[in-house]
């Protein structure tokens, strides 16, 4: 891994994005630059090579581009969590309170597998609602979160809170 690598570099930063004061740290500008995505997967593996991670799990839509590579990468199970209504098969699904808003959020308890350990990932970590979310539908499904990752994590919104006891692990914070 290059550790001289600022990822930092590859983050666009767009103000008043989708809203008015919310400062989004957009991950479109590192998929676009191939040494850039190259090095997130690269620290990923890095990171979770040695740890005992049975499968990952990711949240739609941006969660998945990066959690397909690590987990071809790493050999291991892919499991999707996607928002209602669009996985075809029988559903576990969690309601959650955004902002300003409810989400709901399913997944296949069936590509779970049973009793082992999924790491849960997304792109960008800001309040971690909807990671607390997919944690309570992997242990529904009848498994174990040991770790959350993020490429960006937001701590100030308090994520580490809103997901204790479960730690987290993030390539880059902004304060
Ligand atoms: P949360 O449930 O608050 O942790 O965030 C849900 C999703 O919203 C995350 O998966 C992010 O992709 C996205 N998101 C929230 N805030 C931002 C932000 N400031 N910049 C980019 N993405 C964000």
């Amino acid at each position: 891994m290059n550790t001289a690598f600022n990822l930092d570099d590859y983050i666009r930063k767009v103000p008043d994005f989708p809203n008015k004061g919310v400062l989004f740290y957009d991950i479109t500008s590192i998929l676009a630059t191939p040494k850039a995505f190259r090095y997130c997967i690269d620290s990923m593996v890095d990171i979770y090579t040695d740890k005992t991670i049975d499968a990952v799990a990711a949240i739609e839509a941006r969660g998945f581009l990066f959690a397909a590579p690590f987990a071809d990468r790493m050999q291991i199970p892919l499991i999707l969590i996607r928002k209602k209504g669009k996985l075809p098969g029988k559903t576990l699904s969690k309601k959650y309170q955004l902002e300003y808003a409810d989400a709901e959020i399913e997944i296949h308890p069936d590509d779970v597998p049973s009793g082992k350990r999924v790491l849960l990932l997304d792109d960008l970590i800001a309040t971690g609602g909807t990671l607390k979310a997919a944690t309570e539908l992997i242990v529904q499904s009848g498994a174990s979160v040991p770790e959350i990752f993020g490429v960006v994590g937001l701590p100030f919104l308090n994520y580490a809170a809103v997901l204790d006891p479960v730690p987290i692990r993030t390539l880059i914070q902004y304060h």
